[in-house]
């Protein structure tokens, strides 16, 4: 360390300073809760949480890394520097009920707890802004454009109904197949039509037949978009949109040319051309950094989040695996709502935005602080970097 400041000292200060801000930061958790916007359109959360970082003495860069709503924001001069990272993208008719507006508000914190100390211990951080995590994947996008580069680990907190290490992840691929027949008077002249439905429908009940035969973590689930315009039309067209997740992006690339063989077996039934279009990003599972982890746990013990070794896993995909493909990373779960209320439901939502989501700002924000701290003061101890990215 840069000075005669110890860890244990330097964590009292920012959890102090994290005290002081606590009505910021519950406000902007508030704020964000009660404007939620969806994927690539949060312009709000974006400029709340750059402009808070302004007035906080960190050097913000708005619209970064070619994404109007993601935002680049640093502090330090010199040494290890440490990401934290902060989501705010609302789901469609649910609004937070992934908590997000708790991980923006928290990764806010740390920062703000650690902004004074950054120079003083020699460490560096980078908060990033990151939009659409719920599938539009703009954590691989920032990837692309070297928003990770040269962090020594990268962090986040997510809601949840426990306070667990990681969540459960799957790699994901959504592609959008479109059928194409022919269209015909379905009483005068069926016989000339090709039925795109029909192609869509087969090609539907051979992925179910599939899923008899799949490993059990892989998960195949599709709906359909567009399915006809009026019955005595022979459908000329159809598409169907599907999600396809497995255990590792390995599984992944086996189970797809398995997918695509059953829609395409629908449209040769059928006569019926089919186009597959691979949905971009796609998301890779959630690699924990061992080393990392372990000093995030002491920490959450010290806010009295202590890990429940018992509680059940969450399970779902998130961006943050790619994330953690090429920086050592953490996605530890804070609990948010009560045992066995899930994410993504109005219940969920009610918590994110009620007086235990600003509990879990404030203590996954010192959980954080703490860490970069640990970090700055002992990067090498940051070990175990595996990655599965080519
Ligand atoms: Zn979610
Ligand atoms: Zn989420």
């Amino acid at each position: 360390m840069a000075t005669t400041v110890s860890a244990q000292e330097a964590k009292e200060l920012a959890f102090s300073t994290i005290d002081a801000q606590s009505e910021t930061l519950i406000g902007v958790s508030q704020s964000i809760f009660a404007n939620p916007e969806l994927g690539f359109e949060e312009h709000f959360a974006h400029d709340l949480l750059a402009s808070t970082l302004d007035r906080n003495g960190f050097d913000v860069t708005r619209s970064a890394f070619g994404l109007q709503t993601a935002f680049c924001a640093t502090v330090g001069t010199d040494g290890p520097e440490i990401g934290v990272i902060c989501e705010y993208d609302a789901l469609p008719g649910l609004g937070h009920a992934c908590g997000h507006n708790v991980i923006a508000a928290a990764g806010l914190g740390a920062a703000i707890g650690l902004a004074p100390l950054a120079t003083k211990l020699g460490g560096r951080l980078r908060v990033l802004g990151t939009p659409a995590e719920e599938g539009g994947g703009g954590k691989e996008f920032m990837i692309r454009a070297g928003a990770f580069d040269g962090l020594t680990a990268a962090m986040m907190v997510h809601p949840a109904d426990h306070n667990l290490p990681t969540m459960k992840t799957l790699a994901f691929q959504g592609l959008v197949a479109n059928y194409t027949g022919r269209a015909a008077h379905a009483a005068a002249s069926p016989h000339l039509g090709a039925n795109a439905l029909d192609a869509a429908v087969l090609g539907y009940n051979a992925v179910a037949a599939l899923r008899q035969h799949i490993r059990p973590a892989e998960r195949i689930h599709g709906i359909f978009t567009k399915a006809g315009d009026k019955p005595n039309i022979v459908p000329a067209e159809a598409e169907a949109v599907w999600y396809i997740r497995a255990a590792t992006t390995a599984h992944l690339e086996e189970l797809k040319p398995r997918v695509l063989s059953c829609l395409e077996a629908g449209a040769t039934a059928a006569g019926c051309e089919l186009e597959i279009t691979w949905l971009d990003p796609p998301y890779g599972e959630m690699v924990d950094n061992s080393s990392l982890l372990a000093l995030y746990a002491s920490n959450a013990d010290l806010v009295a989040r202590t890990f429940d070794s018992e509680a059940p896993e969450v399970v779902g995909s998130t961006d943050m695996g790619n994330v953690s493909q090429v920086v050592p990373s953490i996605h530890p779960m804070i609990a948010v709502a009560p045992p066995g209320v899930s994410i993504h439901t109005e219940e969920f939502a009610v918590h994110a935005g009620g007086e235990s989501g600003d509990r879990a700002v404030i203590d996954g924000a010192k959980a954080m602080a703490a860490t970069v701290i640990d970090c700055w003061a002992d990067p090498g101890a940051i070990t175990d970097v595996g990655s599965s990215r080519p």
